[in-house]
């Protein structure tokens, strides 16, 4: 067998405009070429602490537990689940896309029995109907809600549904993969019991971990159950006793991917939330204002679009596979379609994190006109 090196298969800088991964800085390619030391080595508690610290500030929050999951952000989601649902637990799902669709995969497989909210895609979530389910079912464990809904550029507003939950014994579940460094997610302030998100969208990290965060309230659940948590990799208290003072193993921590996280969290707090939002936000106004001259229909209803992921329509006659793919090979661009039941009907492209800069959007714009023209 004669293989060839990396370089010769992957030959193109890719510039990733799609909803997930985004490119990365420099600086966290760099920090992953510090020499691998040992996940129990004293040298890397500092390291692992720090991190820890940066994703408290990222998700405004002072849980205890929070930290990153070994995984991308599905085991995010697993985690977040497993931990709390147990065999005919109620779930109250919010569902308005691809990814609030596959929360129901998780709680079932967890014994959850789930009731539905149903938006139509492209439309957030009607918060009465939420307040109404939530009365009628005092007993529901948890709600699950997708901040950012990655498949229609939908985000969902928190505030308010947090509000409700905090009032009753219901644990409020949120989503954050794409949302979390593009905009804010305000873990305490909005009463959020578990926030779970992936690195290689907003954070511009590579794909591998998936910070996530519990409140005292969840923690109280999950200390309360009355079976064992069915996984030990996914235990949050068992993580809790490597990541916290203990120090005991659990798994074998990605060291490499930590050091990236913890780069890309710097970068985060060197440019300062507030900055880095508004960064997001008039980048993606830039976008979609060029998209919207150019005679493309945004998807998602007003008012309640996504910074870091715009989708839009697309016209009778253009074909989404010849676009993408032009993008892709003749440009070095990479842009998404449309998922699941709009598979065809739809562009969506991600600006997230490192990738959302105005020069990026006017190379794809100009990239697109000439694609069509
Ligand atoms: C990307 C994404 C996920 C899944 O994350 P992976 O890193 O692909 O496992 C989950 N939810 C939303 C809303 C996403 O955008």
């Amino acid at each position: 067998m004669e293989l060839k090196k990396i370089g010769e298969l992957i030959t193109s800088n890719r510039i990733l405009l799609g909803p997930g991964p985004s490119n990365y800085d420099p600086r966290v390619m760099k920090a992953m070429t510090s020499p691998l030391i040992s996940h129990l080595d004293p040298e890397i508690y500092p390291i692992l602490d720090e991190t820890v610290e940066l994703l408290k500030y990222l998700f405004k929050t002072k849980n205890e537990v929070t930290l990153p999951m070994s995984g991308t952000g599905t085991a995010g989601g697993e985690t977040a689940f497993t931990n709390v649902i147990e065999q005919g637990d109620k779930a109250i799902v919010c569902l308005n896309g691809f990814f609030s669709e596959r929360n129901i995969e998780m709680i079932e497989r967890c014994g959850g029995e789930v009731i539905r909210i149903d938006a139509e895609w492209g439309k957030p979530i009607d918060i009465e109907e939420i307040e109404r389910t939530l009365k009628a079912n005092p007993d529901t464990k948890i709600l699950s809600m997708t901040h950012g809904e990655t498949s229609t550029g939908v985000l969902t507003p928190l505030e308010e549904v947090g509000k409700f939950c905090s009032q009753t014994s219901t644990l409020f579940v949120v989503d954050a993969v794409p949302t979390l460094g593009g905009m804010d997610v305000d873990v305490d302030g909005w009463n959020i019991d578990i926030c779970y998100s992936g690195t290689q969208k907003c954070l511009s990290a590579p794909p591998a971990m998936a910070p996530i965060t519990f409140s005292q309230k969840a923690i109280d659940v999950i200390k309360n159950r009355k079976t064992k948590i069915q996984t030990l990799y996914l235990d949050a208290i068992e993580l809790m006793r490597h990541w916290g003072k203990e120090r005991k193993y659990h798994h074998t921590l990605p060291i490499i991917m930590i050091y990236a996280l913890r780069e890309a969290l710097r970068i985060i707090y060197e440019e300062g939330l507030e900055e880095r939002f508004k960064r997001h936000e008039e980048v993606s106004q830039l976008l979609k204002t060029h998209l919207t001259d150019m005679g493309f229909k945004l998807f998602a209803q007003e008012g309640y679009r996504l910074p870091m992921l715009t989708a839009v329509e697309l016209p009778e006659g253009l074909s989404e596979r010849e676009i993408i793919t032009k993008l892709l090979k003749e440009y070095n661009i990479e842009i998404g379609g449309g998922f699941g039941k709009l598979a065809g009907k739809l562009l969506r492209v991600g600006l997230m994190g490192y990738s959302c800069s105005k020069q990026n959007v006017y190379y794809l714009i100009s990239a697109l006109k000439e694609i069509m023209s």
